[in-house]
């Protein structure tokens, strides 16, 4: 039994190995990902090495879909789905895990580039929730798309290179700061503070010298973009810079987004290292919008994991039957994984201890979440947390479970209440994070090795119960 033991203790002889390796390929995920975009080019780039092929391309084809098969699909750029096709009927359900790559960042306005007193800004709004002073005083990256009126897309990634140029948000001097220092934390940075220096070199036209025009000439002559482009833009500014090992004993990983690639990595990697024809088919699912409410098209709210489960099961059974689509979605099981709150020594208080998620004792299973009393959580059947039990003891995988720090003190919410609406045995799975949406959040090596241990024993071992 290895619950709520230390980790690191548990590990085998020679495993360590494994673990640092596992630990650096998620690291280069990390800084290949900055994006949900980025995210999902990456995915589809390793689904491809690891033999998956586009499974819209095998329908449009007219090709069946049969057992072993290895598919993926990208939706919007935005979402990512990865399959191995199982022996059994595909209406006892899958064994499916599911994640979130988008982030909680700053993002560009559509009308965003003005110019004061020598700088060149561009203004923005936050997406998900984050602690507006963190993101000032530090040096941000631009990731992003321009989509332009002729149909085509200028891609931009500046700020990671150590030879590119960063951007940055200023913060007020201590010197000046009296009134600030007396103001609460949400208001010490407001959001229409979060204006981001991209340069202050003017050019001179007609007598008159402007920085924006200047900027706006580098934009035209490096990516062929024009002002009126930001409006079909997506840029987000995020922390310039690559993950890094934190300690001594590089025993941790401080990154950018590990809430909730930390998840989405190990998932989808579970699958694509999948060998041979499961018994049951298993799924991937990274998706996005989780940050904001799980809305939208590339939501998990959305109706896309819903289609493109009825595409795949039409094309493995070779009719389109409404009910097979209804059976595989209500007897699927699903490790719903986002990052539960480590518990953090340092603000004790708002944690219970029995029910912490504690850094180092492997991956973290949540039965519920939401907040004032369970509001909005999606509260896992007793019946399917034995199960996950016995599949962890059995593959001697470190494990512990936890809730969302003391009761009433906050709260969250994951997409596992959205994939349980069809029926499905769904429960919150995921490794204990600090500092949780800061710029730079920090996490275990261990807990994300015994979490990628924890994903392919659930993908052999989880069935009908
Ligand atoms: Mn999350
Ligand atoms: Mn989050």
């Amino acid at each position: 039994m290895m619950y709520r033991k230390n980790a690191w203790e548990q590990l085998a002889e020679g495993e360590k190995a494994r673990l640092n390796a596992f630990a650096d390929a998620y690291k280069k995920y990390l800084d290949a990902g900055k994006t949900e975009r980025e995210c999902v080019a990456e995915s589809v780039r390793q689904a491809k090495e690891a033999g998956f092929v586009d499974m819209m391309e095998l329908i449009r084809e007219g090709k069946a879909i049969k057992a072993g098969d290895r598919v993926y699909r990208n939706w919007m750029n935005k979402c990512f789905m990865a399959f191995v096709i199982g022996e059994n009927d595909i209406e006892r359900g899958m064994n499916i895990l599911g994640a979130h790559i988008d982030s909680p960042r700053i993002d560009v306005k559509q009308n965003p580039l003005y110019e004061e007193e020598n700088f060149a800004y561009l203004d923005t709004h936050y997406y998900g929730g984050i602690k507006k002073y963190q993101w000032v005083a530090t040096p941000l990256a631009l990731h992003g798309v321009f989509c332009k009126k002729d149909g085509t897309t200028v891609i931009l990634s500046v700020g990671e290179d150590e030879n590119d140029p960063i951007f940055y948000i200023s913060d007020l001097l201590i010197h000046l700061a009296a009134d600030q220092m007396g103001k609460t934390a949400a208001k010490v940075v407001e959001g229409e503070q979060l204006n981001i220096i991209i340069g202050s070199e003017p050019v001179k036209e007609n007598d008159k010298a402007s920085v924006k025009k200047a900027i706006l000439a580098i934009l035209k002559e490096k990516y062929d973009i024009e002002e009126e482009d930001f409006i079909s833009a997506e840029i987000e500014a995020v922390p310039a810079g690559k993950a890094r090992d934190v300690g001594f004993d590089r025993s941790l990983i401080a990154g950018y987004g590990h809430d909730d690639r930390v998840c989405a990595y190990p998932s989808m990697a579970a699958v694509l290292d999948y060998e041979g024809t499961p018994a049951y088919t298993l799924c991937a699912v990274l998706t996005d919008k989780e940050e904001i409410g799980s809305v939208g098209a590339t939501g998990m709210d959305a109706m896309y994991f819903e289609n493109t489960m009825a595409e795949l099961c039409a094309a493995i059974k070779g009719e389109d039957k409404p009910l097979t689509l209804r059976r595989c979605l209500q007897n699927s099981r699903m490790l719903s994984s986002d990052v539960s709150a480590g518990y953090d020594p340092n603000f004790a208080g708002v944690f219970e201890k029995k029910n912490s998620a504690i850094v180092g004792n492997g991956v973290t299973f949540n039965k519920f979440t939401g907040r004032g009393g369970k509001s909005g959580s999606n509260d896992c059947n007793a019946e399917f947390v034995a199960q996950v039990r016995r599949i962890c003891d059995e593959a001697n995988i470190s494990w512990q479970t936890a809730e969302l720090g003391r009761v009433d003190v906050g709260g969250g919410g994951t997409i596992a209440y959205i994939c349980a609406k069809y029926g499905m045995s769904v429960i919150d799975c995921g490794v204990p994070v600090l500092s949780m949406h800061a710029p730079w959040e920090v996490i275990s090596k261990v807990d994300l090795w015994e979490e990628y241990k924890c994903y392919c024993a659930f993908l052999k071992g989880a069935a009908e119960y």
